[in-house]
Formats: structure tokens, sequence, C-alpha cells
């Protein structure tokens, strides 16, 4: 069995499968389940939870199931092993556009409903739940369900589904989520709740998803992007707390000519380092000014006539005439009162290749710290491991959220680069671990931030899901207690009796 089915983007440690299955059609599955005595369903395995990693499970790979089985006007209904980026290629063939995308776009459709993964524009489109209006699932027993949202909710503290072995009942957990936009953080559970929500973010462990509806936007917003590097935190807190407060008037409003900032990206001074240090500054061509402590990377979506010559014009004016309108001169305008103009470099909808090598900047962050953790494992100790937090909170509580990040770190002598997606309050701190000890410094670090963002009224477990990272899991068990695990077991036992599926993902057996 090829060996990159082993591992997951996280490097989980200890992967080994008895055997692949790569259906080439949905209708195999069933029986490919049946047969199994535990498997495993596998998108593009870029979890950084453990979660795609098989630890003696048969693995079923989606890779296969590439079909798009319809597009209409305002559905597209997909097989599980279609890839975000040859979704957003086939929409834009309509015009269209499917917002909640995770930042990597070969991540597949069944992988992101799994996960309920989010994008950096959830601030403007929520996450990925959001956008699912249908599921084909097979559950253990071989049972194929299709679910709508709407079609089945929970009464009286039970769902209720029906397979061939007879009806099951599954009970509604009774913990209380965190009140914040991402929370990919054990099974949904409201009193009232769609039947389709457990499905979504289950991680493998309840059913293996089959197919998805997913709606979409029409026509596809003009994109613009700003890279704002800046002098200090409270200049950039001060200008993203406005840039929300602005952007959240314009869809209130539905104003034109309003702000309308779908996403507002992070990198702190080491991320702005590590990028030096490797050349990416240069290789795409971005001037990062001394001084800067931090930069920002704006989403700013305009009326889609925008392009570039008209959009300099439109700054040009905003400064010398400030009668004049529009939301890219009420952009730069804002961005001048913060004192960060001059510095910013803006791409603008028709600048393809600016937009790209910005993106592409911003990705190299996380790209340059996997390579040193990776270099560390190699050179320095086996045992060292990607150390990473992904956590939110509200965006009020943010700048408290963000000293504790640093304080914790720098208490334990920790290297560390923070970054993510602001508007959300939600940030992944990483270890730049030096020796095998950092990376148990980290770890004992990330179980404090937990215990704080939980506090604070966020989540410890924000986009990524749980998988079989341990620290993930205690995290999990902090925020909803002993009691909230085996609750989440109940629902686990209901549907997969044999705990046949994904065993010892979110939690243990
Ligand atoms: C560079 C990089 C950037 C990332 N950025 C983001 C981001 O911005 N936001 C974000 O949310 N995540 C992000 N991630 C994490 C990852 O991309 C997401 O978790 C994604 O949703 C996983 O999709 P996948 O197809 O790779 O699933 P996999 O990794 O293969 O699987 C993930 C989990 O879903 C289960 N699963 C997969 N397919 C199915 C199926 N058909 N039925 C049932 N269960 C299934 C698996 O069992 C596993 O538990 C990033 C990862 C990388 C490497």
């Amino acid at each position: 069995m090829d060996q990159k089915y082993l591992s997951d983007a996280a490097h989980f440690p200890g992967g080994h499968a008895p055997r692949l299955e790569i259906p080439r059609t949905i209708d195999e599955i069933p029986d490919i389940i049946r047969r199994a005595q535990t498997l495993l369903p596998i998108g593009a395995q870029s979890s950084l939870t453990g979660g795609a990693t098989p630890m003696g499970e048969v693995v079923l790979s989606t890779e296969k199931l590439t079909r798009i089985l319809e597009l209409g006007d305002r559905h597209v209904r997909v097989e599980a092993g279609v890839s975000m980026a040859a979704l957003q290629h086939a929409l834009a063939t309509r015009g269209a556009w499917f917002p909640p995308v995770p930042t990597f776009t070969g991540a597949f459709a069944g992988g992101i409903v799994a996960t309920n993964a989010a994008g950096a524009v959830t601030f403007k489109y929520g996450s990925v739940r959001r956008w699912v209006d249908a599921l084909t699932v097979v559950l253990a027993d071989g049972t194929t369900i299709a679910m709508r949202r709407g079609d089945a909710r929970a009464r009286d503290g039970w769902l209720s589904v029906e397979a061939v072995s007879g009806r099951i009942d599954v009970p509604v957990p009774t913990y209380v989520m965190p009140d914040v936009v991402k929370r990919s953080a054990g099974y949904h559970a409201e009193p009232d709740m769609d039947l389709i929500d457990l499905f979504i973010g289950s991680e493998g462990t309840l059913g293996l998803i089959t197919t998805v509806t997913f709606r979409f936007v029409t026509p596809a917003p003009a994109i613009a992007f700003g890279f704002v590097p800046c002098v200090s935190e409270s200049q950039a807190l001060a200008l993203v707390r406005e840039l929300r407060h602005a952007s959240i008037a314009t869809w209130r409003n539905g104003d034109h000519d309003g702000i309308d900032a779908a996403a507002i990206e992070y990198l702190d001074r080491r991320c702005l380092q590590i990028l030096h240090e490797d050349g990416a500054d240069r290789k795409h061509d971005v001037i990062i000014p001394t001084g800067t402590q931090l930069a920002l990377l704006v989403q700013l979506e305009l009326p889609r006539t925008t392009n570039a010559a008209a959009a300099y014009n439109q700054i040009e004016t905003a400064l010398t005439d400030r009668t004049t309108d529009g939301a890219l001169a009420r952009f730069c305008r804002m961005l001048d009162a913060h004192g960060v103009l001059d510095g910013t470099e803006l791409a603008m909808p028709d600048q393809t290749r600016r937009a790209e090598a910005l993106i592409a900047l911003r990705e190299a962050v996380p790209s340059g710290v996997n390579q040193r953790v990776g270099a560390a494992q190699r050179d320095i100790d086996s045992r060292i491991a990607k150390t990473a937090a992904d956590m939110i909170v509200p965006f009020d509580r943010f700048a408290e959220m963000l000293e504790i990040y640093r304080r914790g770190f720098t208490s334990r002598g920790l290297d560390a680069a923070i970054w993510g997606h602001v508007s959300d309050g939600n940030v992944h701190p990483n270890v730049i671990p030096h020796s095998y000890e950092d990376v148990a410094r980290g770890r004992d670090a990330i179980l404090e931030f937990g215990r704080d963002a939980t506090r604070l009224g966020g989540c410890p477990l924000a986009e990524h899901g749980v998988g079989r990272n341990a620290v993930k899991q205690r995290l999990l068990r902090e925020l909803y207690g002993d009691d909230g695990i085996e609750e989440m077991r109940r629902v686990k036992r209901a549907l997969d009796p044999s705990w046949k599926l994904a065993p010892g993902v979110i939690f243990p057996r």
C-alpha cells in the first residue's frame, strides 16, 4: 500500500492500515463498509489533527468520487471527492463562487463537511455548515441515508434515523456550545437541531459522506486585496475593529458604496521574520517597510465594475477631494486615518497576479513554519511534532487573548509565530521547536490557552477539528467535561454500536 495514505498534513506518527479501498462509484461503498471491521474515510488528507491518519483501519479514499452531479442556479450537488479548487473552477464558469473554502483549496467536499471547515471569509459568510443543504451518508451498517436541511429535527431530546435494521434513536447532547462563529469541537448540539448538523463536523465517526449539496454565491463578488504593514499591535487592532464595524454596517444597510471586508488576515512579527529569512518577500516582490511589527491582509469586496484604472482614480481623488465616495475611497481614507496608507499595497480585482502574490506571501508563513518543524524533527529529535493551537475568542476579547498567547510562550522561553483570521478573533499560535522540550512546553502552553479562550467566551477548537491529537482531545474534554464526552459517546454508540467508523477520532472509545 502506498505510504502516502498512512499520514496526513499533521504528520501524526504511527499510521498503518491493513488495506486501501478506492471506490470508483458511490454504489460500491455500502459493501466496503459492511465488510470492514473498522474503516477510516479520507479525503485529501490535509487534516491538521491526525484525523485522516489510519491506526489499523481499512482506509477508504474518496479520491475517485469526483463527479459534479448537478449544477443549478443556486445549488451544486457533488460527490465527496470533488476538491474545492475543482468546485470553484466549475462555479466560475457560471460567474458563481463558493465562499467558505479552507485556505488549502485541495481539500475535498467530504472532508470540509466532515470537519465543518472554515476559511478566511467566515467573518462575512460563516463556516461550511451554513452552506450545506443536503447530504447523502452511508452509516456503519451500510444503510444509505439522504437528508435535506429542514426535513428532520430533534424532538424531546432525540433525533431519529431510519436504517435497514430499523429506526435508530439518537440522544441529542445537552452541552452548550460556545457562542462564536467557528467551533469545530465535537458533535453539534442544540435542543431542536437538524439531523444534517449532527453529521457536519462529525469527522468521519458517524457516517461516510458520499454526496453534498452546497449553496453558493452568484454573481461572484469582485475581490481586491490590501497588504497593510503596521508599526504596532494597537495600530493594527484599532484598524481591524473599525473595518469590522464598517463592514457589518455595510451588510446591514445594503450600502453599495460601503466598506465590505470579508476577511482580515494577521501575520505577527515572527511571521514577517520567517518570510524575510526564507526570501518569500523578495520572491513575491512585496516590500515590508523597516519598523513593521505586523501585517494585515484585507480581502475587500467591491462593486463588480471596479477595475484597476477606475480604482486608482477613485483612490487619488479620495485623498484630495474628501467628498469623493465609493467603497475604495472610504477604505483608503480609513487606512490614511490610521496612518498605514503609505505602506499599503493594493491588488485590484483585475490584477490577478498581484492578488495571487499577496495570497502566496500569506501562505508562505505556515509552510515556512512547517518546514522548520520538519527540519527540527529530522535534525534534532524525531519526537518533535507540529505544536499549534487553533482557537477563537469574540473579537472584543482578542487583544486580551493575544497577550495571553504572547505571555504563555515568552514565559516558557518558546520561539513562536502567530497568524490567522483576525476578523474572527481566530488565530493559530504555532511553536517553532528547537528541542523536544519545546514541544512539551508548547503543549502545556496550549492547554493553558484553551482554558483562557473558554473563559473569555471562545472555543479552543475553532476550525481544524479534534482528530486524534491528544492535546485537542483534552481541550475538548475540558470544554464539555467528562459528561459531555460521554454524551458524544452515546451518539456514537447509537449510530455505530461496533465503533467501526474512524475509531479514536474526536474521543477515545
Ligand atoms: C496548508 C493548509 C491550510 C489549511 N487551512 C485551513 C483553513 O483555512 N480552514 C480550515 O478549516 N482548515 C484548514 N486546513 C485543514 C484542512 O484543510 C481541513 O480540515 C479540510 O476540511 C480537510 O479536508 P480533507 O479533504 O483533506 O479531509 P481529510 O484530511 O482527508 O479528513 C479530515 C477528517 O474528515 C474525515 N472525512 C474525510 N472525508 C470524509 C467523508 N467523505 N465522509 C466522512 N468523513 C470524512 C476523515 O475521516 C478525517 O477525520 C488547512 C490545512 C492545510 C494543510
